[in-house]
């Protein structure tokens, strides 16, 4: 089913009239963030409701993971991300009759996510079934700039007669709620009322609630203050109970006369603070908040929108549907992560629990690329939480017998979480990628202090698990064996050609880093010696060939493996995971996301512009796209080697995924990777930027629909403005000094003062590949 009832405007995204069989996709998709707080878009009302969902960045409750058949080394706890006590419930009464839309008539309803205010608007006209007619608008924020709040101003007009009105505001602690987790039965039983009370209180308009896990031992409070602007003989109660504060306010309002109501909500949780800590930091919250009004905080939020739009904004002329999908993107990005502040940022946000909210290497190679260049100082935040995790990670490669660090591939808290080991612990390339995160942060920012700290680190331990996780062979070369590249239809590979070449860029980073800051490389323990065996495990990195094909074998052996039967896999047979043995999917050619691709555009420099062709059609007709990390990387490399209608096409992919719930699954949360990766379609891939040179490259080229795009990058105190058409790109300084770049292979200065406008090469049009029969695109298929 598609959800074109999605109105296309450049700057919001709105829904008119109101799906109840899709609440739980429009729920993900009208969720509000800051990082620290999520909400999802359920109704004020509480019901009817999709998935009902409110989380804070790094409040989760451990459980046992179970196992048919336990070996040495299995992760013994998982952790699944909390749904805490709402505060999003304002519950209305209309004479009597609860204002449910699946009762009486509902006569318009319109919800819009303003991507330049920050807000979640709601106009609803409803009819009881008793025939009241009412009106209810509703604006809500969860603050980009104060961290721990939460809004929303609710107004409610009775429509022809006089009505008597009840609002109950309510902060509800352990909702029942079908969780993720909730095909586990021991992860369900840990999540069902995960929340022991331990404080309720009250005063005037303010109550709040303190909670506690029972499991993971941490601490949550939850407040809730309203200002309210009635007619005279408005009444209000306010009451407590372990799990539920409530605020009735009740009143009678004539024709056109109205009730208008603003809840502050504010959170904050600790693994150490007391309860009277946290109770009073969200007490301290609400009066910060209420003095600053709800008009205040709009004012602040559109203002910190207009400062990261400013240098952020992605223009695309030509294709309404994919400006709003590009903006949509960019703005769960930011949400992700603005205020994550050393947490870390879940594969679907705060959005949903999909995943349980779990982080992954998305974070480091999808969404920090974004980051790194728009809002850098959350990219930095985020790196520095990996580095908090080292201990977890330097243990866990203790327990596998390796050297250094081996950083999770799920987690929360920074322990492994992850039971299927092939797909997971051996998906060794995430600490390459994390080491890759840290070298594009370094190179975009010049953030030398972060560099000597945290960075070298990072960059230390991961080179010290690459050097021993590989060998020389008695060529010399050095082998990389029996591990998961991101293709997990291809597990335990020998060599896999992205993890090779992404372990030896982590070998020389560490090496370089190490002959920068000598003083840190020997606190570190690191002598000459190591150093020297980095760089000759990375000098001998061994790549597998097939001369006869003259493709590249995404891992020893790939392009010998059995073919797959496409022709006889049915389209409702996808994705294949759900459908067919892992044995049969990794002795087969078939690839579920973007693999030797990824390679072909992160380490570009490494393959000629003739093998990127040879590769990119070899995997395109055999990749299946039934992960959301795909189509993406796929559209940056159809960018460069000149299939640009098919970069359009997995452009449009990867944006409208959400939007358009093509993976069928978005209920569960946005797909963070998704949007980080639409960025990265646009920039890498129509702006053709590629960031592992001495200089930053660009190669601006456009599909013919389109007539124009315009991106933003902030590099080294610099700001520039990338805008370019069929014809020409002009790049443009609004801050900072000269900076030489490389334009189509060519270097050249962008000065200060004037922009620089270049003519862009013609395009040899090329004979794009097919993707494999079934899973053409623009086809509707679910993505795992
Ligand atoms: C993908 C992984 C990804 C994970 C979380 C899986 O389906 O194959 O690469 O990290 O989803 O998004």
């Amino acid at each position: 089913m598609s959800h074109r009832r999605l109105i296309v405007r450049p700057w919001s995204v709105a829904e008119v009239g109101l799906e109840l069989d899709a609440l739980a996709w429009s729920e993900s998709v009208f969720a509000l963030s800051n990082g620290h707080i999520g909400m999802r878009g359920n109704l004020e009302e509480g019901e009817p409701v999709g998935i009902p969902g409110t989380y804070l960045n790094g409040f989760y409750e451990t459980h046992p993971l179970p196992y048919a058949e336990s070996a040495y080394g299995y992760p013994e706890a998982g952790q699944s991300i909390v749904n805490v006590t709402d505060g999003k419930l304002i519950r209305l009464l209309v004479d009597d009759e609860p204002f449910d839309l699946r009762y009486g008539e509902l006569l318009s309803h319109e919800r819009e996510l303003d991507l330049r205010a920050g807000v979640l608007r709601r106009s609803a006209h409803w009819l009881s079934p008793a025939g009241k007619g009412v009106r209810v608008r509703s604006t809500r924020l969860v603050s980009l700039v104060e961290r721990a709040v939460a809004a929303i101003a609710y107004e409610v007009q009775p429509v022809g007669d006089a009505a008597r009105i009840v609002v109950q505001s309510e902060l509800v602690a352990n909702e029942p709620i079908e969780t993720d987790a909730g095909k586990d039965p021991r992860a369900a039983a840990a999540l069902r009322e995960p929340l022991e009370p331990e404080y309720q209180g009250q005063h005037e308009l303010r109550a709040e609630l303190v909670h506690r896990t029972r499991s993971s031992g941490l601490r949550m409070a939850a407040g809730m203050d309203h200002v309210l602007d009635g007619p005279k003989g408005t009444r209000t109660t306010v009451e407590t109970e372990p799990d539920l504060a409530r605020v009735t306010i009740s009143t009678e309002l004539a024709a056109g006369e109205s009730l208008r109501l603003v809840k502050l909500i504010a959170y904050g949780w600790s693994s150490r603070r007391s309860r009277s800590a946290l109770r009073d930091q969200v007490i301290g919250a609400l009066a910060e908040a209420r003095r600053t009004s709800f008009r205040g905080l709009c004012a602040a939020q559109r203002s910190y929108l207009d400062a990261f739009w400013e240098l952020a904004d992605v223009e695309i002329d030509g294709d309404e549907a994919l400006q709003q999908a590009v903006r949509f993107a960019l703005f769960q990005v930011l949400q992700a992560c603005c205020r994550a502040e050393q947490r870390a940022i879940p594969a679907k946000g705060l959005t949903g629990s999909g995943y349980e909210g779990h982080t992954f290497w998305d974070m480091e190679t999808y969404t920090l690329p974004a980051l790194s260049y728009l809002l850098p100082g959350a990219a930095r935040d985020a790196l520095r939480w990996r580095h908090q995790t080292l201990g977890q990670a330097r243990e866990r490669a203790r327990v596998l017998g390796l050297e250094g660090a081996t950083f999770p591939w799920r987690t929360i808290s920074g322990e492994e979480c992850s039971g299927y080991w092939p797909a997971s612990t051996a998906a060794f390339h995430i600490n390459a990628d994390i080491a890759d995160a840290v070298r594009r942060y370094v190179a975009a920012t010049d953030d030398r202090e972060f560099e000597r700290g945290p960075g070298i680190e990072l960059l230390v331990e991961t080179a010290r698990l690459w050097r021993s996780l590989g060998h020389h062979d008695p060529t010399g070369a050095f082998r990389i064996d029996r591990v998961t590249g991101p293709d997990e239809y291809t597990a335990l590979a020998d060599n896999n050609v992205y993890t090779n070449l992404m372990a030896a860029r982590n070998l020389t980073e560490a090496a370089e880093a190490c002959t920068r800051h000598p003083d840190r490389a020997r606190e570190l323990g690191v002598d000459t010696e190591e150093v020297a065996a980095w760089r000759d495990a990375a000098a001998a990195i061994w790549i597998p060939s097939d001369p006869e094909l003259d493709v590249t074998p995404q891992c020893d052996g790939f392009t010998r493996l059995r073919e797959w039967d496409f022709e006889n896999t049915p389209p409702d047979r996808y994705p294949l995971l759900l459908h067919y043995h892992n044995y049969l999917l990794y002795s087969s050619q078939v690839v579920k996301q973007a693999d030797l691709v990824l390679a072909l555009y992160l380490c570009g420099e490494r393959f000629t512009p003739e093998r990127k062709r040879a590769d990119f059609d070899f995997y395109e007709r055999i990749t299946v796209r039934d992960s959301s990390l795909s189509a993406a990387i796929q559209a940056i490399v159809a960018a460069e080697v000149g299939h640009l209608e098919l970069a359009e096409g997995l452009f449009a992919e990867s944006a409208l995924l959400d939007l358009e719930d093509l993976a069928r699954n978005t209920e569960q949360g946005i797909h963070l990777a998704a949007a980080g990766g639409t960025w990265l379609a646009a920039v890498a891939g129509f702006g053709g930027l590629r960031d592992h040179g001495e200089r930053l490259q660009f190669a601006p080229t456009l599909p013919s629909r389109l007539r124009r795009m315009a991106f933003g990058i902030a590099y080294r105190g610099r700001r520039l403005r990338v805008s370019f058409t069929h014809e020409r790109a002009e790049y443009r300084l609004l801050e900072g000094e000269a900076l030489e770049i490389v334009h189509h292979g060519e270097e050249v200065r962008i000065e200060a003062e004037e922009p620089l406008i270049l003519p862009l090469p013609r395009r040899e049009r090329l004979q794009a590949p097919p993707q494999p029969p079934g899973r053409e695109l623009g086809r509707q298929h679910t993505r795992a």
